[in-house]
């Protein structure tokens, strides 16, 4: 279930307005930006909103075998509040803080659990899921990036993330993940970044048998995986996985890069990412084209950088700017989303199978799968300048905290292969 929130701190502006009876739920300048999409636009509360950007905005690109727009449901304010009271010892302590329940809402958006298989279990068939938010999984080249950030070009954002949250005490330790690899269609690369999210899960991967969770923090960053928690895991994979004690670790992640290489998935999220053409540096300023307010990007560049580039990209005509920013929003939306992989062994009956499957070389096993995007809410238009501080932010202590560590030099060389 899907319950809208609100920031605790309602000083930050409203990213949409509250739901409303009768009239479009986005705000003026979001309506501009998806003009072209009629049904978002006349929308008139947050849960069709979501809905329809997901039918008619990310399924298209994701495909729709593989997306699910959920069903909205009418719920009573007595509902919503006794969810709030509920969730308050359920959720992280840094995300109640930050946002709480919209009990103004009158409806919720009810989605599959895509950790299961839609028959559920059947026979006693276990059932294996896991859950991966692989983020951006391409270096930018837009020309807008400034000279100081060169580092955005040689390294991902998920990487150059990890020194903020590191600095924040967000995380406890560097992941090794790189989101180059996972992308990079090559099985070995592919299998190298699933074993690096399973030792650093951090808030990026989660496993589910049968529906629990097995591996991973639940709504929050976790911290990595030590001895006991291996341990217990290759436990757990007993039942899936037909292999000795020690092996079903490996074979498992084998498992899930040899389904994300085959189904192709990947290939298709990054396509949705790289609509990100101009980097957030470049996109910043149609913002403001579309907000028709002075460009504080500008404003804050040096006299002598604001180069004829940026000068000239704010006189290019308003369908170019909400096309660059429209662009953006989605491409933001492929780097949050996550994908569910869904296992299950598959049996001997000969009767077709929906699914689609893959051979597990070193068990001598076949396993269906099915493949699912979740969270692909649509960014607020607003967002673009927290993006923009984000952007700068992140990049800043990556420079301050991490050049010249060791841990960055290895990072260097990794990626100038
Ligand atoms: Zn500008």
């Amino acid at each position: 279930m899907r319950i809208q929130k609100v920031p605790r701190n309602r000083t930050a502006k409203q990213p949409v307005k509250e739901c409303v009876n009768g009239s479009s739920v986005l705000e003026r300048h979001d309506q501009l930006v998806w003009r072209d999409y009629e049904e978002l636009v006349l929308a008139s509360n947050k849960e069709t909103l979501e809905q329809l950007y997901i039918q008619h905005v990310m399924s298209p690109l994701l495909g729709p075998k593989h997306v699910d727009a959920g069903m909205r449901v009418l719920v009573t304010r007595e509902f919503l509040e006794y969810v709030q009271k509920d969730a308050l010892c359920q959720r992280p302590a840094l995300r109640v803080d930050a946002a709480e329940v919209d009990a103004h809402c009158d409806s919720v958006l009810l989605l599959s659990d895509h950790t299961l298989f839609p028959q559920g279990i059947l026979n006693g068939e276990p059932c294996i899921a896991v859950e991966i938010k692989p983020k951006c999984g391409f270096l930018p080249v837009s020309s807008f990036i400034a000279e100081e950030n060169a580092i955005k070009r040689r390294m991902t954002r998920y990487r150059i993330h990890q020194a903020l949250k590191l600095h924040q005490k967000e995380i406890s330790e560097l992941s090794d993940y790189d989101p180059l690899d996972l992308f990079s269609g090559s099985k070995e690369r592919m299998s190298k970044a699933i074993k690096a999210l399973y030792t650093t899960p951090q808030n990026n991967f989660r496993v589910f048998l049968n529906g629990s969770l097995i591996l991973g923090g639940l709504g929050g960053t976790t911290g990595s995986t030590n001895f006991a928690i291996e341990e217990a895991f290759e436990d757990a994979l007993k039942c899936v996985i037909q292999a000795d004690d020690g092996q079903r670790t490996n074979s498992f992640i084998q498992l899930v890069s040899e389904a994300a290489y085959h189904s192709g998935i990947l290939d298709r999220l990054l396509e949705a990412q790289k609509l990100d053409y101009c980097d957030i540096e470049g996109a910043i300023h149609a913002y403001y084209n579309i907000i028709s307010q002075p460009c504080k990007a500008c404003k804050n560049l040096d006299e002598q950088k604001v180069s004829h580039q940026y000068t000239s990209w704010h006189s290019i005509p308003l369908d170019e700017s909400l096309k660059i920013v429209r662009d953006y929003l989605i491409a933001a939306t492929a780097k949050d989303c996550s994908l569910i992989i869904c296992f299950r062994p598959k049996g001997d009956e000969v009767s077709g199978s929906s699914y689609n499957s893959v051979y597990l070389e070193s068990t001598n096993q076949v396993f269906e799968y099915k493949v699912y995007f979740i969270d692909l809410d649509l960014k607020p238009l607003e967002k673009m300048e927290e993006h923009y501080e984000k952007d700068k932010k992140i990049v800043n202590c990556y420079i301050q905290n991490l050049c010249g560590e060791h841990g960055v030099n290895r990072d260097v060389t990794m990626n100038n292969y």
